[in-house]
């Protein structure tokens, strides 16, 4: 044990020692006396953050035996680091060596991350992104609410009575939106939740009419509703979203293991995803997303190659691979202990990465999540020109978004489109509907102090 310690011990010497020489190469001008460059330097995080991030890091892996494939790494967004690096003018080489040695990041995780941002910047160098602006409405309804879920979402049922309420508060929100833009049309709409398609049929086509009467929605470039839940969808709900002219929808299995499903609270069956992806494509939509997450409660790699036999099989445009995360707002979060076991594996990421790559999809987003057990990420895959360029236009803080709706987050830029403000709309769903005026307020306030 002792010598344990001690190797530890001489190995966080040498960590710091290494430092300390970086630090001196930094900051040697010869006349600054040594004491002043401690008192000075040590208060500058820019400069110290990643040597002790990285020191403490390796001090745990060391003693634990375990290196993590994101290393030091814990934000959501580390695509923007490589981002930073093309402006800086690096080779896509030389930021994953960076990647390496200034994270401690596995080269997997570098080469994916550098090779998701080529993809987002040939993307991006299509349109205008910086003239424009994204929109996404909130819906928070679901059929029933995912143990994992931590999202705004009310079951479906119990809140029928509130839905008219909601949608006229909604409807004075996206009128601001359309006022404020001077009927600029947003260049991406995302109607997301909870699950829109749990709307009733006629409160489904209320929510579309309001949005085209303020921006016909044929004009736009892009156009996602998350369908998630099969136990949300009928024809003629597919056929509503395809008649107003919604060019992407999301069918989120998450698994194809019926035990697991009843397991995570959904009230639907592997079969019902089959059914409502057949339908989807009947009513004509060429743009269907799904859904996976890798880790879910008592699964294994048995259960994920069942699901990904069963994805493979119908052949989706787009996949998202989530890792789990346990979020603490989550029921998942109280009841875990009762699990053998749950949380992703890195062999299981890569098992699923690997099946989206022999399925003709590319990675084009990335983020991660805090709470993911085993420090891993989520990765959107696409076929060419099936992306979601909302997707990375939210990821990537490229533009603003405005977000309307219970549990929405606007992400609004400043002049020099250097920091972001967030304005929250209230969660609470039947708070939001009484306050909505308030929420409106808040978002004028920003955009209008821009
Ligand atoms: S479908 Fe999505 S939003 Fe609805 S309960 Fe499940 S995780 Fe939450």
């Amino acid at each position: 044990m002792t010598d344990h310690v001690d190797s530890i011990y001489d190995f966080v010497l040498d960590v710091f020692y290494e430092e300390e020489q970086m630090r001196m190469t930094l900051y040697q001008e010869g006349s600054v006396c040594g004491e002043k460059i401690l008192t000075g330097d040590y208060r500058n995080k820019k400069v110290w953050k990643n040597p002790v991030k990285r020191a403490v890091y390796q001090l745990f892996s060391k003693a634990l035996g375990k290196e993590l494939p994101w290393g030091t790494l814990t934000g959501i967004r580390p695509t923007k680091i490589v981002f930073d690096g093309f402006a800086k003018g690096k080779t896509q080489e030389q930021i994953i060596r960076d990647f390496q040695k200034d994270y401690l990041a596995s080269e997997e995780k570098a080469a994916l991350c550098t090779k998701v941002v080529k993809t987002e910047q040939e993307l991006l160098s299509r349109f205008p992104y910086e003239e424009g602006y994204s929109l996404y409405v909130g819906i928070p309804f679901c059929p029933s609410t995912c143990l994992y879920c931590s999202f705004a979402s009310y079951p479906i049922r119990a809140y029928q009575e509130h839905v008219k309420a909601y949608l006229d508060a909604l409807e004075k929100e996206i009128l601001f939106v359309k006022e404020h833009y001077k009927g600029q049309k947003p260049q991406t709409l995302y109607i997301g939740g909870g699950t829109p398609t749990s709307l009733e049929e006629k409160d489904l086509e209320r929510l579309l009419e309001i949005i085209d009467q303020c921006f016909s929605i044929k004009d736009l470039m892009e156009v996602t509703v998350e369908a998630g839940r099969p136990d949300s969808l009928s024809w003629e709900k597919l056929k509503i979203l395809s008649q107003y002219g919604v060019t992407r929808i999301s069918i989120n299995p998450q698994t194809m293991n019926d035990a697991t499903l009843r397991r995570i609270g959904r009230n639907h069956t592997a079969d019902d995803v089959r059914e409502t992806y057949d339908l989807a494509r009947k009513a004509g939509f060429q743009n269907i997303n799904m859904d996976t997450i890798c880790g879910l409660p008592e699964e294994g790699m048995k259960e994920l190659e069942q699901t990904y036999r069963a994805v493979r099989e119908m052949g989706p445009d787009s996949l998202t691979v989530h890792s789990l995360a346990v979020k603490r707002s989550s029921r998942l979060n109280q009841v875990k202990e009762h699990f053998h076991h749950y949380g992703a594996t890195p062999e299981m990421v890569a098992y699923a990465g690997k099946c989206a790559l022999q399925m003709g999809l590319e990675p084009y987003y990335l983020y991660r999540q805090k709470n993911i057990p085993g420090n891993l990420e989520n990765v959107g895959f696409a076929k060419k020109s099936k992306e979601c360029l909302y997707n990375i236009l939210i990821m990537e803080e490229l533009h603003d978004i405005i977000a309307v709706g219970a549990g929405t987050s606007s992400k609004i830029m400043d002049q020099s489109r250097h920091s972001i403000s967030r304005v929250e709309n209230l969660k609470d769903v039947l708070q939001y509907t009484a306050r909505v005026d308030e929420m409106i307020h808040r978002k004028e306030v920003k955009m209008n102090g821009k």
